[in-house]
């Protein structure tokens, strides 16, 4: 199973990343930040983590 490492800290709420996302396995929460909704659907395509213009995402596994 992929593992899907986030900084929240960082994430500025741009939606790039769960937008992005071909499995829908992020989502935002009502600040418009990502969170990780459906993990187990991910197949670790790095679309996000190469996207994510502030390197919040880490893929690994
Ligand atoms: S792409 Fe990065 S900054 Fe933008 S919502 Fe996703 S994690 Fe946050
Ligand atoms: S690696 Fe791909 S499938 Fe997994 S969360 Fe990122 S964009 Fe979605």
């Amino acid at each position: 199973m992929a593992k899907i490492v986030i900084n929240r800290k960082w994430c500025k709420a741009c939606g790039i990343c769960y937008n992005l996302c071909p499995k829908d396995v992020l989502d935002k929460d009502d600040t418009g930040k990502v969170v990780v909704k459906n993990p187990d659907a991910c197949i670790m395509c790095r679309i996000c983590e190469e996207h994510c213009p502030d390197y919040c995402i880490k893929i690994g596994g």
